[in-house]
């Protein structure tokens, strides 16, 4: 069964910089801990581990009342399985109804997909003829990385084909002189950032699914993650790609040019695209130098305007080192705590309304520990910290990490999580998860503790330094109800606060009817014009995206 060898990475890789061993000395009213810290899970978690234990509903069941399954679509027959075997080996082609069960449901365990088929080219060209087929038949296809995808995009709803790229994991070629990496687009994130840590460089994206999630599927939906802070989006760093166009046509623009003005930048309007336009086949990515100092710190604040406080102090005194500030709330700290199965929580003292999580990564040691250990002394001075403590080697690094990759998985255990992944100007952030536990607590259905209630609670963390907040409603079982009190109350207060109700994970198939909230007409109209020019029959992972 396939799902048993899928992973999401929890921990940092570990060819982290390991930072010596100090003490740090600091004058204020309460020095930082140095934790023994317990020991905790090493950096790899099976996806499955605490999910198989539930049937996943099937998502046109789910929606049967907001999705129809388009007859324009054919359905898939013995001859087209006749076509697709004469381009794949039978090895790469999939019809066994345990094993299409790992590429119809998602990670959330809340979408399923009826595809009876998963192709596995290895090629370009064999993507070039499979998907140039499905055109010519409309038969539609869902291109498919590592499925970790948050927002129900990787998997089809109906009988679509599920186009895997897990067997197109070469890495092409790098280049020491410039940082430039062209990988096929199924490589692992994490085994690219293990190829460039052993030549002194790193990926400019790094993320909780590291272990499963593929290259390509970062690119494809715009994935932003823990170094955005330092690397900038993959806008930026993206130099070039190979996307297979729905009609078949290879479109190669493979660059390793950092400048280029000539005509449209046309790569940009596959990144984030979600497989709606094409498949992503090849990636060239522009790859920065790896830090030789890392530090990681980790605080306790008593309310998010202090968060929010210390983000601005520490972007005064960290400046170009500071790599990582995340934030993290109490509930958020509660679940990974259960979820990590430790007695203790770094932060030995008691319990705080919300955690920090602050990295920096720089190329000289000394200055880099004495600027952190100054921004620290100042924060207890100034009496914006009460309490914190700071990684002393890379195994601490990885475990104060872990309180943080974590928290998806830990948001889940108690049965399922619904998912937003929203930016919201800093000031009005945190403000969302305590509008949503106070008309989950209306409704009468959420409760920390009570299993009778289908709603455990509404918990906030993410990357502050974006401006991302992800809210987390973790639930004891998927429901109508719950859902109904959630959308569209969460989408209409992100449009008030003048927000996008998806930073980071893409629309797929929850935000689609959604998109109206953060988009103009004029902008939806223009969207939709493209995806008619690139996809006229549009076969490319349909029902999803606008
Ligand atoms: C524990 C955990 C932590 C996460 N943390 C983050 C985070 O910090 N930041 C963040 O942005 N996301 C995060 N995610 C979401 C997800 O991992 C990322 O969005 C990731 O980039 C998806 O990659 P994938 O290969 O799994 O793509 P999939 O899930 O397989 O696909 C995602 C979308 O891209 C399309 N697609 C995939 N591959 C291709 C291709 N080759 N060509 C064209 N289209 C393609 C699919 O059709 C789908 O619409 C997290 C997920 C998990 C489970």
């Amino acid at each position: 069964m396939h799902r048993r060898a899928v992973t999401a990475t929890v921990a940092k890789s570990t060819s982290r910089t390991t930072t010596t061993s100090r003490l740090v000395s600091l004058t204020s009213r309460r020095s930082f801990l140095l934790t023994k810290f317990s020991s905790i899970p090493s950096s790899r978690v099976s996806v499955a581990a605490y999910s198989t234990a539930k049937t996943v509903p099937l998502t046109a069941e789910t929606y049967a009342s907001k999705v129809q399954r388009d007859p324009r679509y054919k359905k898939l027959t013995a001859s087209d399985l006749e076509f697709f075997k004469l381009v794949l080996p039978g090895n790469s082609i999939i019809t066994d109804k345990d094993d299409l069960d790992f590429y119809n449901e998602d990670w959330m365990r809340k979408y399923k997909g009826q595809s009876q088929l998963v192709l596995k080219p290895k090629t370009v060209e064999q993507v070039s003829q499979i998907v140039k087929y499905c055109n010519q038949e409309k038969l539609a296809v869902v291109p498919q990385g590592g499925n970790t995808g948050l927002v129900g995009g990787s998997n089809p709803v109906f009988d679509e084909i599920i186009l895997s790229l897990s067997s197109m994991n070469e890495i092409r070629s790098f280049d020491e002189a410039s940082g430039i990496l062209k990988v096929d687009a199924g490589v692992i994130l994490e085994t690219a950032d293990q190829y460039l840590a052993e030549r002194g460089f790193i990926f400019p994206l790094d993320l909780g699914a590291k272990g499963s999630c593929q290259i390509g599927g970062n690119v494809a939906c715009n994935a932003g993650g823990l170094r955005l802070l330092k690397y900038g989006s993959l806008h930026g760093s993206v130099l070039g790609l190979e996307v297979v166009l729905p009609d078949g046509t290879i479109y190669d623009s493979m660059h390793s040019l950092r400048k280029d003005n000539t005509g449209y930048d046309l790569k940009q309007l596959f990144i984030g695209s979600e497989g709606t336009l094409g498949v992503i086949t090849g990636v060239s990515i522009l790859c920065p130098s790896r830090p030789q100092a890392n530090n990681v710190a980790f605080l306790a604040v008593k309310d998010y305007e202090t968060v929010t406080k210390v983000f601005n102090e520490c972007k005064k005194e960290l400046s170009e080192i500071l790599s990582a500030f995340e934030f993290m709330d109490l509930n958020s700290q509660k679940l990974t705590q259960q979820h990590l199965g430790v007695e203790q929580h770094p932060i030995e003292s008691g319990e705080y309304p919300f955690y920090i999580l602050i990295e920096t990564s720089g190329s000289n040691k000394e200055h880099d520990d004495e600027k952190l250990e100054t921004f620290l002394g100042n924060a207890m001075e100034n009496g914006l910290v009460e309490d914190g403590i700071i990684a002393q080697d890379e195994s601490q690094i990885q475990s104060l990490w872990s309180w943080r990759e974590s928290i998806p998985e830990a948001s889940t255990m108690n049965g399922g999580v619904y998912k937003y992944d929203v930016s919201i100007p800093l000031k009005d952030l945190y403000n969302l998860v305590e509008a949503c536990n106070v008309e989950l607590d209306k409704a009468g259905i959420v409760d920390f503790e009570d299993a009778s209630k289908p709603v455990v609670s509404a918990i906030g963390y993410g990357h502050i330094g974006d401006g991302n907040l992800h809210l987390n409603v973790c639930v004891r079982q998927y429901s109508k109800e719950i859902e109904k009190v959630l959308e569209p109350f969460v989408y209409e207060w992100i449009s008030e606060k003048k927000g996008s109700i998806s930073a980071e994970h893409g629309l797929g198939f929850q935000k689609k009817n959604y998109i109206g909230y953060s988009k103009n007409d004029q902008e939806i109209s223009m969207i939709k014009s493209i995806k008619n020019h690139f996809d006229p029959e549009g076969i490319m992972n349909p029902y999803k995206y606008v």
